[in-house]
């Protein structure tokens, strides 16, 4: 997202989940070809600051600290990585 790897993994892995929230709403996207869009025009339109995560503008699940500084990529199994401070929490 905005030039930075959130999630990943083998296929199975990444489709399987947990997920990062940006994955996941470009999951729900490919199945929806009028979310793809908004999620395009979003994309495009969105530019915030260059410190913590890039995704917490746009993010459900942001708090203060997603702002403040970038998550390190997790271990959530196996070699299957997320960048997000809540990743014990996605499911
Ligand atoms: S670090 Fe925060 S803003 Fe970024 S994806 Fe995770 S919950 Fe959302």
């Amino acid at each position: 997202y905005r030039g930075r790897l959130v999630e990943t993994g083998t296929s199975e892995q990444v489709f399987r989940g947990p997920n990062h929230p940006y994955t996941k709403q470009l999951l729900a996207a490919s199945s929806d070809e009028l979310a793809a869009v908004s999620v395009q025009a979003e994309t495009a339109a969105e530019i915030t600051s260059n410190s913590g995560c890039a995704f917490a503008g746009r993010c459900p699940l942001a708090q203060p600290r997603c702002r403040e500084v970038e998550p390190a990529a997790a271990d959530v199994g196996e070699g299957h990585l997320i960048a997000c401070w809540r990743h014990a929490e996605l499911s």
